[in-house]
């Protein structure tokens, strides 16, 4: 994966759609970052992203806690740090649970983190494109 790839959907199912393309590529120790606006599909990219990576459980919004964690044909976190301020207030082994060389992370709001996430892989855009149509980029790490 080095040029970035491209994608221009139209529904919550095609962005999913787009997550499992890259969730199928996916190999133990990957961080995936992905970033946009509110409500720019962040969460429905990961949730097909989970569903190529052999989740079965429902994957929503992680609200109450910085993550989740799924059991899947490679175990899977889901980390939603958008209402992490900063880390330096922060133990520093708030992030352990989710990340780690037998496992995928996907990241939402990654920036408060970025110094502290190992071996990212890809980057994903995701921007409102007018309606139901959103933009996604996916570039490498
Ligand atoms: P985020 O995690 O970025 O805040 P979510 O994935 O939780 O965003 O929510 C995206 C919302 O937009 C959902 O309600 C979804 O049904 C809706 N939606 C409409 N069109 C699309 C699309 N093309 N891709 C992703 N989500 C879409
Ligand atoms: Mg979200």
């Amino acid at each position: 994966m080095t040029e970035p790839r491209v994608a221009l959907t139209s529904s919550p199912q095609e962005t999913e759609a787009a997550g499992a393309d890259l969730g199928a590529r996916l190999v133990p120790g990957d961080v995936v970052l992905v970033v946009g606006e509110l409500g720019a599909g962040k969460t429905t990219f990961v949730r097909g992203a989970c569903r190529a990576l052999g989740v079965r459980d429902l994957v929503t919004s992680p609200t109450f806690t910085l993550g989740q964690r799924y059991a899947g044909r490679i175990p899977v976190s889901h980390l939603d740090l958008y209402r992490l301020a900063t880390l330096e207030d922060e133990d520093p082994a708030l992030l352990d649970d989710y990340l780690g060389p037998d496992r995928v992370a996907f990241v939402e709001w990654p920036e408060v983190a970025e110094h502290a996430l190992p071996r990212v892989t890809a980057r994903v855009h995701l921007e409102h494109a007018g309606g139901d149509r959103r933009r996604i980029e996916v570039r490498a790490g």
